[in-house]
């Protein structure tokens, strides 16, 4: 098989999205695509770019323009592959049966090619892998395992990319490196800033729907919410006759609102208009689309809600005023003004708490002689996060002021002298004098005990547990509760740490400058190198190996890669009771190294300070 498409396509496949689903005149959800309602998506759909982003809020015809832009290309690149990837299990099944196939099988001229392959009359037309013609799709797991694994593709799709790793994508993305004009088309609701979706938005020409008002370039409702929404609620006659006023002109309802919305928004009347020049807005699609990085390859769009027909401005002033269901800020910024969004409170680790943290009279001890390592480095503490075929590992030692000193940092891994990532950590252990070690266990059961078992008494095996009750850290070998049911067949050098207290004390030493580190420049590693980062994928098998400052690189940016944000409790009671809990979140990419350090602060505050006399 070949990724590319090379035979001529029985059908036609006419200029871009917009013509294609004209001509076929096909439909979504059983309703022909609505140009009236959604006029300000007709640009979009015209674009015919191989490389497109859209960051979009909730509702706002992603899966129309997913489905067009997929069967679109599976004609013109008749006989290619395609991955359309999602970040969870059930989602690719649940897209190829409930979405992909009836939008095929509901057209009298597509429907004949679906499971239909040219070459030997033998089409698929399984769930995960469908032939269209001669092309075949792939809905796959993102980071899943999968028999399709090093074919190459004409191209890729992503769905959710909010949920998806930096490194998970940039390992997708490999399917399509032999292509000289390869597919690439990234679909999500904005999450965090700078990460995942809004990383690949930025990335490309940022195109923002300009409605057109009293200033030459129009305004962006997304950038100038909520100060866009006129609240009506207060409103005095004589500002009310001039929206009256505004809606008559257009032909529109009063407010855009008909029917039950009416009612529905009754106390929350609100109409959108320019904060600048105070123009009312009686139809926000009236306007067009503006890059503001014009200079940029891949095109990219920022899709609100608030653009949406089925969106007037009452109902956005509702959920921000008086909400029918706990609604948080995140939630507002992402579904409604489809933008990324963190409250800075919530990401406790920044860059100016890590500079502090730093002292450039420190050393690295691998940078120095055995003899200096001998004297100064004694019963230090070792933290690990296992991964595929490489193992984050940080060193840390007491110092004498009671701070947890960092004092190595290291991505374990097959190529470093020929040895497997365990024993370059068994090596290590020696090295560095490990007292402790705090390891976790999985996805790797068997090595992390097998290694546990060679250091008994020494290494200990991480699990993390959900609860929030009792005590953040508790160690299998001191507990008082050794006739419990179950606990003996439990391995001993175990240690619990709860995920979220856990971190949050870990990255807190940061803030609170309680931890140490040598020159975050003086420690290098050869590392594999994409696009400026380090790229962590599974066997380390993207990228272009060079000398990185691992710490600068790669273990600073862990630590500010979690966020704690307070979620609405998923059990329905709880979340009507407006009950939250407060999770650790990744921004962006997996923090290894924030796992890991935490690991290494675990063992560390076992160890405790140092006593004069002899350890304990
Ligand atoms: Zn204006």
């Amino acid at each position: 098989m070949s990724g590319l498409g090379s035979a001529r396509a029985p059908l036609e496949c006419y200029g871009n999205s917009f013509e294609f689903v004209n001509r076929y005149g096909l439909r979504i959800d059983r309703r022909p695509y609505d140009w009236d309602g959604y006029k300000h998506l007709v640009e979009p759909y015209q674009d015919d770019h191989p490389m497109q982003v859209h960051m979009a809020g909730a509702q706002t015809g992603k899966t129309g323009r997913q489905l067009a832009f997929l069967t679109r290309m599976m004609i013109k690149h008749w006989g290619a592959l395609f991955g359309y990837f999602f970040p969870d299990l059930h989602l690719p099944g649940a897209y190829s049966n409930a979405r992909f196939a009836p939008f095929i099988l509901e057209n009298e001229v597509l429907k004949p090619w679906l499971g239909k392959n040219m070459a030997d009359g033998k089409g698929l037309d399984r769930t995960l892998a469908r032939t269209f013609g001669s092309t075949t799709v792939f809905f796959l797991t993102i980071g899943g395992k999968t028999s399709t694994e090093g074919i190459p593709m004409k191209g890729c799709l992503f769905d959710e990319v909010r949920r998806m790793t930096y490194h998970q994508i940039q390992l997708a993305e490999e399917r399509y490196s032999a292509q000289s004009d390869p597919i690439d088309f990234k679909v999500s609701t904005a999450k965090y800033p700078n990460s995942d979706i809004d990383l690949f938005f930025q990335r490309g020409d940022q195109r923002y729907f300009h409605t057109a008002c009293g200033c030459g370039e129009g305004v962006v409702l997304s950038l100038t919410a909520p100060d866009c929404i006129l609240d009506l609620r207060k409103a005095d006659t004589r500002l009310m006759r001039r929206v009256k006023h505004a809606f008559h002109e257009a032909g529109r309802p009063f407010l855009n609102l008909v029917g039950e919305d009416q009612k529905k928004y009754a106390d929350s009347l609100a109409a959108y208009w320019c904060p600048k020049c105070g123009e009312i807005l009686p139809d926000p699609r009236e306007g067009w689309w503006e890059p503001h990085a014009p200079d940029k390859w891949v095109h990219s769009y920022q899709h609100p809600q608030m653009l949406s027909p089925t969106y007037p401005a009452s109902r956005v002033l509702q959920k921000i005023d008086r909400p029918t269901e706990p609604v948080s800020v995140e939630e507002i910024f992402n579904s409604v003004f489809g933008r990324a969004y963190l409250d800075p409170e919530k990401q406790p680790v920044q860059d100016e708490h890590l500079a502090a943290c730093v002292d450039y009279n420190l050393h690295w001890p691998a940078l120095m002689s055995e003899r200096w390592r001998k004297r100064y480095v004694h019963n230090t503490a070792l933290g690990m996060d296992a991964q595929a075929g490489y193992n984050c590992v940080v060193i840390k030692q007491m110092a004498p002021n009671g701070k947890h000193r960092t004092i190595h940092i290291e991505i374990a891994h097959d190529s470093t002298g020929g040895m497997d990532p365990w024993k370059r950590v068994a090596r290590l252990m020696y090295l560095f004098d490990v007292r402790i070690a705090v390891i976790d266990c999985m996805p790797h059961w068997n090595e992390a005990h097998r290694f546990a078992m060679l250091f008994k008494g020494r290494v200990y095996l991480a699990n993390y547990v959900d609860s929030e009750g009792g005590q953040m850290v508790s160690w299998k070998d001191t507990g008082k509760k050794p006739d419990q049911k179950g606990e003996e067949t439990r391995f001993k050098w175990s240690v619990a740490i709860q995920r979220t207290k856990g971190l949050k004390w870990s990255l807190d030493r940061w803030v609170k400058r309680f931890n140490e580190v040598p020159s975050p420049t003086g420690l290098l590693q050869r590392l594999p190198v994409k696009e400026g980062k380090v790229m962590l994928t599974s066997g380390l098998r993207v990228g272009q190996w060079e000398q990185v400052p691992v710490c600068r690189d790669v273990y600073f940016p862990h630590q500010k890669a979690v966020a704690f944000s307070d979620k609405y409790e998923e059990d329905e009671e709880k979340k009507a009771e407006g009950k939250k809990k407060i999770v650790a979140e990744h921004v962006g990419l997996d923090p290894h190294f924030a796992h890991a350090n935490l690991y290494a602060d675990v063992a560390l505050a076992r160890i405790g300070r140092p006593r004069l006399g002899g350890e304990r």
